[in-house]
């Protein structure tokens, strides 16, 4: 029997691969068996990754690279398939939130420079790698989303739009490329501790206070990701494509607000 999770001969491609999520990413492809390229902008933190990466005892390429600069996202997608003779997996993960506030305090710059980086350039990275993926026969496209691409988020409005633009475009690409064996598929992180949402936690008490309305009362790790972006990568989730994989504690599985689940450890109650 061939274990359907081995992405050993498989090459992939992580975006945002230098810290946080992708980073978690690049190695749980890794310890799968892919070779993988990876890129974003800081190539010293790029560098101790592939040294990790190698020290696994497979491959990593580094691509040291401002993903919304022109003929960067056709440069990576180019570099990858030279150096692995093709290319499988790719994971659009470079994201940021940039400014927050409500809407009406947003500039216009906020908005073109959240949807640039993370609408935008997984666009034009999907526009690259579509023709090599389709031309193979065979590819799994995973975009990083969110939860706020599924709901509104006050504070956040121009990254909600730029996630629910990703999600849109997974189903809308997963539906053109299925008969090329193309699957797309986008992953819906909720509270993951990073860099991105380290500034949540000097507000005092924000932090816990978004904890409390997560059903497993924690705040999601970078490890929390990195199963199921392997299962998408895999050949374990071949009849999957244009779906969604919320990975959050069960913060979006439920309505009503933090309150109730308070009072799940009370137990039965008789209401009238
Ligand atoms: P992070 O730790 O801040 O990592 C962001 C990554 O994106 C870094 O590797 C960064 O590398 C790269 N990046 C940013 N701007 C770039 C640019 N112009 N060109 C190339 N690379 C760039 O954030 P994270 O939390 O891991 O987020 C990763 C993805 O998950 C994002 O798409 C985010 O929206 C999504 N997400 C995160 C959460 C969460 O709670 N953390 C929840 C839902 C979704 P350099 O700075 O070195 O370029």
């Amino acid at each position: 029997m061939t274990n359907s999770f081995d992405l050993t001969g498989r090459v992939a491609l992580v975006t945002g691969a230098s810290r946080g999520i992708g980073r978690a990413v690049a190695l749980g492809l890794t310890a799968a068996g892919a070779r993988t390229a990876i890129t974003a902008r800081s190539g010293r933190d790029l560098a101790a990754l592939a040294r990790e990466i190698t020290a696994l005892g497979t491959q990593a390429l580094v691509l040291e690279a401002d993903i919304t600069s022109p003929g960067t996202p056709e440069r990576i997608v180019a570099e990858t398939v030279a150096w692995g003779g093709g290319l499988d997996i790719v994971v659009n993960n470079a994201g940021a939130i940039g400014a927050a506030g409500p809407f009406l305090a947003l500039t216009q710059e906020d908005w073109q420079e959240t949807v640039d980086l993370n609408f935008h350039a997984t666009a034009a990275v999907c526009r690259a790698a579509g023709p090599v993926l389709s031309a193979q026969g065979k590819g799994s496209v995973i975009n990083m989303a969110s939860v706020a691409g599924i709901n509104g988020v006050p504070m956040i409005s121009h990254y909600a739009v730029s996630k629910a633009a990703m999600i849109s475009l997974t189903r809308t690409l997963a539906t053109e490329w299925a008969t090329d064996g193309v699957r797309v598929n986008a992953l819906a992180p909720g509270w993951i501790t990073t860099d991105l949402t380290e500034p949540f936690t000097v507000v005092e008490g924000l932090a816990d206070t978004l904890t409390h309305s997560v059903p497993a009362r924690r705040w999601g790790t970078v490890e929390d990701v990195t199963g199921p972006a392997v299962f998408l990568a895999c050949d374990a989730s071949q009849f999957i494509t244009g779906q969604v994989l919320v990975v959050d504690g069960g913060l979006s599985a439920y309505e009503g607000g933090p309150g109730l689940v308070d009072l799940v450890p009370v137990g039965r109650i008789s209401l009238r």
